[in-house]
């Protein structure tokens, strides 16, 4: 697969200019240009290149926490879990499940964190397998670490064998390695939806209908998918998903996670960790746990009221623009990247550990170089802020409602500059790279 060659490229003199004419003649041409303000810090020099790890806030969210906390805490006091605090994980999971998921309401809800939800929903997958014969798990090597912890320790818990899809690090896990990997063994599938280091996006209904063909059940992880591509999890008749809403949805540091739970799943959902607040009739407080029935029957303890209250403006602005527009922009980032990429940074020996096609990845790219690592923390210094995964990659978050095509340039301007410092620095010590 070979990328349409930038037509900058190879004009040294020029390149420059060119990419940078470019950057904002793309910003010019952006149906949401103007959604980039209502984020709090785009009105600066600074290049925020990780909002897949932690979203930028709106500047509503200052009126809405601060509103919370003014009328409906301090004025509501404990009255507010009646009045609307205790439905506000069904409220909102519903919201993100329209807006972003796909998912038709009572399958969705706000709780704990991603960890927590896919501990419960694993289990819960488990505890739906009847068939004693199938005693497999199947994960990824290249899935996020938390994902294969928690399978692993569950497999040990429950007695069940790992079965490892051995997962190409610059792409992603294909429906083929499933179909392999699959069978009358087959209990449960965990995988993420886009991975986590190279961006691919995993073909979701392909590999759905694959697990299913074999008898499994699948959980997908939306960590890094939930509000950077479309997603139908109804259509693709998904048994469970989790996801972040700290990253795309700009939920805010450590905000809780969502659950989603296919309805054919819910009448007789047994999750692990029971609590009085999925409990039926949880103020009767008594003896004996029975679940709640409906989604409400995942939730186990106290809510975290004060974390999901932020995400909300970003459900409200994907609602406004859909997530058809959220995407096209967001390949159009990526592709931005990936041509800037190829003009700038391959020459200095970075190589691309994303796919090509935009199809194949979801909104970030990532850049391979042994001297990532220390030039990270520099970048940060001056204001680019991209983020490091090991070994040597750096990872360029494009979170599509804030990001401009300039902010992008100068991100991508700043790495070429350090590279370029790094080699007339470095000729006389040691070699840039260690290939
Ligand atoms: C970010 C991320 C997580 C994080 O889980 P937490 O419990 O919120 O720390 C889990 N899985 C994936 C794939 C992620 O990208």
């Amino acid at each position: 697969m070979s990328a349409p060659r930038p037509e900058t490229a190879g004009t040294p003199a020029g390149t420059t200019d060119a990419l940078l004419r470019r950057a904002r003649e793309l910003d010019a041409a952006d149906p949401l240009a103007s959604y980039r303000g209502h984020f709090i810090g785009t009105d600066t020099e600074l290049s925020y290149l990780d909002g897949n790890s932690l979203g930028r806030p709106l500047k509503r969210t200052v009126t809405d926490i601060s509103g919370f906390i003014q009328d409906s805490w301090g004025g509501r006091l404990i009255r507010g879990w009646d009045e609307e605090w205790l439905e506000l994980p069904q409220a909102i999971g519903d919201q993100l499940g329209r807006a972003v998921l796909g998912a038709a309401p009572g399958q969705t809800v706000i709780a704990d964190s991603t960890t927590v939800v896919l501990y419960k929903l694993i289990r819960a997958a488990l505890a739906a397998v009847t068939d004693p014969v199938r005693t497999e798990i199947v994960l990824d090597t290249d899935n996020f670490p938390t994902d294969r912890y928690l399978v692993e320790g569950i497999a040990r818990e429950e007695g069940l064998t790992l079965r490892w899809i051995d997962a190409d690090p610059s792409s992603g896990v294909t429906v083929e390695q499933v179909r392999a990997a699959t069978g009358p063994a087959t209990a449960v599938v965990v995988l993420s939806q886009v991975a986590y280091r190279s961006g691919f996006l995993a073909d979701l209904p392909g590999i759905t209908a694959a697990v299913h063909d074999a008898g499994g059940l699948v959980v997908w992880d939306l960590c890094h998918s939930a509000g950077s591509v479309e997603i139908a999890l109804d259509t693709a008749d998904v048994d469970f998903a989790a996801g972040c809403t700290y990253k795309y949805l700009n939920g805010g540091p450590g905000s809780p996670a969502f659950a989603y739970v296919n309805a054919r799943h819910l009448a007789g959902l047994q999750q692990p960790i029971w609590g009085w607040m999925g409990r039926k009739d949880a103020f009767e407080m008594g003896p004996g746990y029975e679940a709640a029935a409906g989604i409400r029957g995942f939730l186990s303890g106290t809510p975290a009221i004060f974390g999901m209250l932020a995400m909300r403006g970003t459900l409200d602005l994907i609602e406004e623009v859909g997530m058809a527009a959220v995407r096209e922009k967001s390949c159009l980032l990526t592709a931005f990247a990936v041509e800037l990429h190829d003009a700038w940074l391959a020459p200095a020996g970075v190589e691309l550990s994303t796919p090509r096609n935009p199809e194949l990845r979801g909104s970030h790219i990532t850049v391979d170089h042994p001297a990532f690592r220390e030039m990270t923390a520099a970048l940060w210094e001056q204001d680019v802020i991209p983020d490091f995964r090991a070994p040597q990659g750096i990872r360029i978050g494009l979170s599509p409602l804030g990001t401009s095509f300039t902010e992008l340039y100068r991100g991508v301007a700043a790495i070429r500059e350090r590279l370029e410092e790094g080699r007339s620095g470095q000729d006389q010590d040691r070699p840039f790279r260690q290939d």
